[in-house]
């Protein structure tokens, strides 16, 4: 299987004015092409450091990152970043905000116009293109955020609390749209969030931190027998509660 991701020994601490904050203790872990990873712990552990060290937005202490086989420092692949908050400008329309990124990377050709009406179309959002952000539902506005991240073709997605700003039932429907999107679209994503459900029901694998400094305390595949392997049937399915608890415990365990 070809690695889009490679971390090997991670280390990372904060250095301020009232001293050192060590975040981050020995992470290894690598994403395969097309693979779904959730990272969970408890909040404050070190999730959004380690999705910043990816972006190279951090550069780590110690060890090592890869992007599809070359360091971090000299990947030109392109990486997709996606927040809670949709960040739409609300005086672009859909459309304009949906290419912006393209923009921004001189990326607009008669091709990329093309792909990003094909992907508004297709999920759902025509009649909006010419909409303002204001316009549209949470869960609407969190798809134009994604197809914005998606028209600029990245090799690897890192969601960080991507849904946490909407209400649990919208939270719910969109979480799992999305989750179906990146899966139709074979996108290799890293989620983080500390919502188990959410991670169990999207990710091939779970990687659950511990507290701060973080460490990997276990990663657990996820195997569903199911027909059809969707987020909502995941949630459905009798093997969904034996990982809700497993990941549970261990989490307890470290408290
Ligand atoms: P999470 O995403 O899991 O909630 P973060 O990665 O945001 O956690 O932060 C991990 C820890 O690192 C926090 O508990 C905080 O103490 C520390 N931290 C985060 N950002 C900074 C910063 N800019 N300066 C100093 N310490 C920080």
């Amino acid at each position: 299987m070809e690695q889009v991701l490679e971390l090997k020994h991670i280390h990372y601490s904060y250095h301020t004015l009232d001293g050192e904050t060590p975040a981050l203790v020995d992470i290894s872990f690598s994403v395969e092409k097309g693979e779904f990873i959730a990272i969970v712990g408890p909040s404050g552990c070190g999730k959004t450091t380690l999705l910043s060290l990816i972006s190279g937005l951090l550069i780590p202490e110690r060890g090592l990152i890869k992007i599809n086989g070359k360091y971090l420092t000299e990947s030109t692949t392109n990486v997709g970043y996606m927040l809670q908050h949709d960040e739409l400008f609300e005086w672009r329309t859909i459309y304009h905000n949906v290419v912006l990124g393209l923009e921004i990377q001189h990326m607009m050709t008669a091709k990329t116009r093309q792909r990003a009406h094909e992907l508004l179309d297709f999920y759902g959002l025509k009649q909006f293109k010419n909409s303002r952000p204001s316009e549209l539902s949470g869960g609407m506005r969190q798809r134009a955020a994604l197809i914005r991240t998606l028209v600029l073709e990245p090799d690897l997605l890192l969601l960080d609390e991507p849904f946490s700003a909407l209400d649990y039932q919208t939270r719910l429907n969109v979480g799992d749209d999305i989750g179906q999107i990146l899966r139709r679209e074979k996108k290799s994503a890293v989620l983080v969030t500390h919502d188990l459900s959410e991670a169990i029901s999207l990710a091939d694998r779970v990687i659950i931190l511990s507290k701060r400094p973080a460490s990997i305390l276990q990663t657990i595949p996820l195997v569903f027998d199911l027909d059809e392997d969707t987020p909502l049937n995941r949630r459905n399915a009798p093997e969904f509660k034996t990982y809700f608890q497993l990941i549970w415990k261990e989490l307890n365990a470290n408290e």
